[in-house]
């Protein structure tokens, strides 16, 4: 799911060093945003809590709710708000998850067609209690989408189903136009950031959804500032190539609460600029590296450039 943060983001002190501003505890400037107020805002929170959904971008508490909503795109967050994993940077909460919404797939694709969306982004908290990890939801609701909404692109963010290759398969059957998946961080920082996760199947996943559907679009995200080098970023991009992965975000960190895991440094925007240059060198169809970049952050473009027909016909 998206990398999370708090909207409550410090401003950078004036009259700091610059050096200052790459240290745990300061936020700054680049990473201010406004408090998300807007009709559009006010229209989608409406939306979701009259249908009864949840979004990522409220659960995470995203900074770029205001400019996103506002814009009338948000990221929906299926199966409920409790997730069965404990990742060290998601403000998720955790825990045991209730019973699935089995009519959460039609209120989705409802909302979808009302907000009239040109592209939809669909993610989920961990269901690892569920034989198929929730995918047959994900299946459920790109079917949906699909009558309610035909045209409509998708783009699935999904958890990596403990590696159930039969569950990746019931999501890459309905072919939606983007398969995603976040990487999440370097190898080396996996036991401390994601540690029921593991960085080869993520890989694995990458590689099988497109062995799966060769002319789908794959995507991955991670977050800097937890501790990893720029070389190991770069030998991600490398590992992600590798498994022809075609588009990959990349944002900062930012610790959501004292409970989770501290921010070790704040990437500048010149290191971003230099990581999407490295991506776009690499081969990478679309690098999307900023520091308030997070993986839905821009979706639409992206589907627009990439993603010449949607697959509504079959
Ligand atoms: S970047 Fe994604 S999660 Fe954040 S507000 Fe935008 S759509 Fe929602």
């Amino acid at each position: 799911m998206d990398s999370v943060i708090e909207l409550d983001l410090k401003p950078f002190r004036p009259g700091r060093e610059p050096a200052d501003q790459l240290t745990r505890g300061r936020r700054p400037d680049w990473l201010r945003v406004r408090m998300p107020d807007s009709p559009g805002y006010r229209e989608i929170k409406g939306l979701m809590r009259g249908h009864g959904l949840h979004t990522v971008c409220e659960e995470a508490m995203c900074p770029n709710i205001g400019e996103c909503w506002g814009r009338g795109t948000a990221t929906f967050l299926l199966m409920g708000d409790t997730c069965t994993r404990s990742c060290g940077f998601c403000k998720i909460k955790t825990g045991r998850a209730g019973l699935l919404d089995e009519d959460e797939p039609y209120r989705v694709a409802e909302t979808i067609a009302m907000m009239g969306l040109k592209h939809a982004v669909l993610t989920s908290v961990n269901r690892d209690e569920q034989p198929d990890g929730g995918a047959h939801i994900f299946a459920e609701v790109i079917r949906q989408i699909r009558r309610l909404q035909p045209g409509c692109t998708i783009e699935v963010l999904i958890p990596d189903f403990m590696g159930k290759w039969d569950a990746l398969q019931l999501v890459m059957d309905e072919r939606p136009e983007i398969l995603n998946h976040n990487t999440e961080t370097v190898p080396r920082l996996y036991k401390r950031v994601r540690p029921q996760a593991k960085y080869p199947r993520s890989l694995e996943l990458l590689r099988q959804a497109k062995q799966m559907v060769p002319a789908g679009v794959t995507k991955t995200g991670i977050m800097v500032g937890l501790g990893e080098t720029m070389d190991e970023v770069l030998q991600v991009m490398d590992d992600l190539r590798a498994v022809d992965v075609d588009i990959m975000t990349i944002g900062q960190y930012l610790q959501p609460s004292r409970f989770h895991l501290p921010i070790e440094r704040y990437w500048t925007p010149e290191e971003f600029r230099i990581i999407h240059q490295e991506g776009m060198a690499r081969g990478f169809r679309w690098v999307e590296s900023g520091p308030l970049v997070r993986s839905s952050y821009h979706a639409d473009g992206q589907a627009d450039q990439l993603v010449l027909k949607p697959a509504t016909s079959r």
